[in-house]
């Protein structure tokens, strides 16, 4: 069984922390800063093993270093990003795959939002830790990649079962909805969405997981099939990709 812990830190990142009570295993996923990751280690009594970075952004690696020197957990992390992520001990690439405890983890490479980017997939277990690459009704900027790559990657998580639970590393969901509603106002699914999102933050509480059939519900950037998208941006005779494309692009300036 594993035992997951959201922690919320700077501005609107989260961490998570993955136990599994079986091995006494314990991982977590981009420690932007170590001291709130040594606190609840602490608190829970959970030796860490393992690091897993989905991509270089400080955000995401700040507490690398320090939590290494504190518990001596091994980093994995993108090979392509061995020369920007501090302390990689295990490179890992598309497909590569380890266990946390008996739990199967794959990687599934994702650029777009960074050219190596990646999310750890536990298949058994139904979970997705992806990173800055999907968020609740949102997905990733583009920084290093293009917007077929983003395109392409989105396309394998939107494959996954759609039970999977999706741990994204931000509490961006409010405003993206707000971007989601504007591209797709008469979408059902998405207005009873928004109306329990807007209630949990009202009462600061978090919006994430949520999971891979809810964002193929009412995610914009999995919804390039949606007739009233493809009308509201004048786009009904278009690729997928292209309306992806704008989408990411009209989001930028929302
Ligand atoms: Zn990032
Ligand atoms: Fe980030």
């Amino acid at each position: 069984m594993l035992k997951i812990l959201q922690i919320p830190v700077l501005t609107d990142n989260y961490i998570y922390l993955i136990h599994d009570v079986d091995s006494k295993q314990t991982a977590v996923v981009d420690p932007a800063e170590a001291k709130p990751v040594l606190d609840a280690l602490k608190k829970y009594g959970w030796r860490l093993h393992f690091i897993l970075n989905t991509h270089h952004h400080s955000d995401h690696v700040g507490g690398n270093l320090e939590l290494k020197k504190q518990t001596g957990c091994k980093i994995i992390a993108s090979g392509s990003d061995n020369h920007r992520i501090p302390g990689i001990d295990i490179a890992v690439r598309d497909r590569s795959y380890f266990q946390l405890g008996s739990h199967p983890i794959s990687i599934i490479a994702t650029s777009g939002h960074t050219l190596g980017h990646i999310v750890y997939y536990f298949e058994d277990d139904d979970l997705l830790f992806c990173g800055d690459t999907l968020f609740a009704l949102g997905c990733g900027r583009l920084f290093e990649g293009s917007a077929e790559q983003l395109w392409e990657s989105l396309q394998k998580l939107k494959n996954l079962p759609e039970n999977t639970k999706v741990y994204c590393a931000h509490e961006y969901t409010l405003n993206n909805g707000k971007f989601a509603l504007s591209v797709e106002p008469d979408n059902q699914a998405l207005q009873s969405r928004m109306a329990s999102i807007i209630q949990l933050r009202e009462n600061k509480q978090s919006t994430v997981p949520s999971t891979i059939g809810e964002e193929l519900a009412t995610n914009p950037f999995f919804r390039e099939n949606s007739a009233s998208i493809q009308q509201h941006l004048k786009m009904q005779n278009k690729k997928p990709v292209e309306i992806f494309a704008a989408l990411r692009k009209l989001k930028d300036s929302f």
